[in-house]
């Protein structure tokens, strides 16, 4: 997959119904072919009259937002951001998923948060607490230590200077049609389907010369 420009919307690796019945079809063909769609359309028009960055990777541009010209700086942080919230974000579903947490990521919950339920619990509270639209993250953060954070709209843990394990989209057209208004009913209908085994080689990427 090219990570520059002109970005591509890559076809989810699974069944735009593979997250039944707990993310509907419907719901996963408008937020990968319309929502996601629209965002990489508007990062490749924006760049479209800049050469200059179009050799940029996606992150290369997230975190560099404040050096972009003034112009173009607000499109690149919103749409290069929903471009690589909402990647993320399907990269990491699965189904059937793996009920828990593995490998090495495993222990740093269990260290962090006790156990996998307190981690759960957590986990939900900050998604339920985004006020409009935004996203839940697990993160690691500077000091190496796993961390649960929310963002707004479409910004990234990155600009944060934290790195991200597993996001979770709370924006209502991720769950409007299925769960209707009841965002904690579609939060844990998402537990059932987090692809465990993707999440913790995300974490493992943090450890390069470790692992
Ligand atoms: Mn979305």
């Amino acid at each position: 997959m090219n990570n520059h420009y002109k970005f591509v919307n890559t076809p989810l690796p699974y069944a735009y119904e593979a997250m039944e019945p707990y993310i509907d079809k419907k719901t996963m063909f408008l937020h990968h072919d319309k929502h996601l769609q629209n965002y990489i359309d508007n990062l490749n028009n924006t760049l479209n009259k800049y050469p200059e960055f179009q050799c940029w990777t996606l992150e290369q541009l997230i975190i560099n937002v404040p050096y972009l010209p003034k112009e173009i700086q607000t499109n690149i942080k919103n749409n290069g951001g929903g471009v690589f919230n909402h990647q993320f974000y399907f990269s990491n579903l699965a189904n059937p998923a793996p009920l828990q947490p593995n490998g090495i990521l495993d222990q740093s919950i269990k260290n962090k948060f006790g156990s996998y339920l307190s981690f759960q619990n957590q986990f939900k509270t900050a998604a339920l607490s985004v006020f409009g639209s935004g996203y839940a993250w697990l993160v690691v953060n500077a000091a190496g230590q796993l961390c649960i954070i929310t963002t707004q709209n479409q910004d990234t843990p990155l600009e944060m200077n934290l790195f991200p394990i597993l996001n979770i989209d709370v924006w209502e057209h991720a769950y409007y049609l299925k769960h209707y208004n009841l965002r904690a009913d579609y939060i844990d209908d998402w537990f059932h389907i987090i692809n465990w085994d993707q999440v913790n080689q995300n974490y493992m990427r943090y450890f390069p010369c470790v692992f």
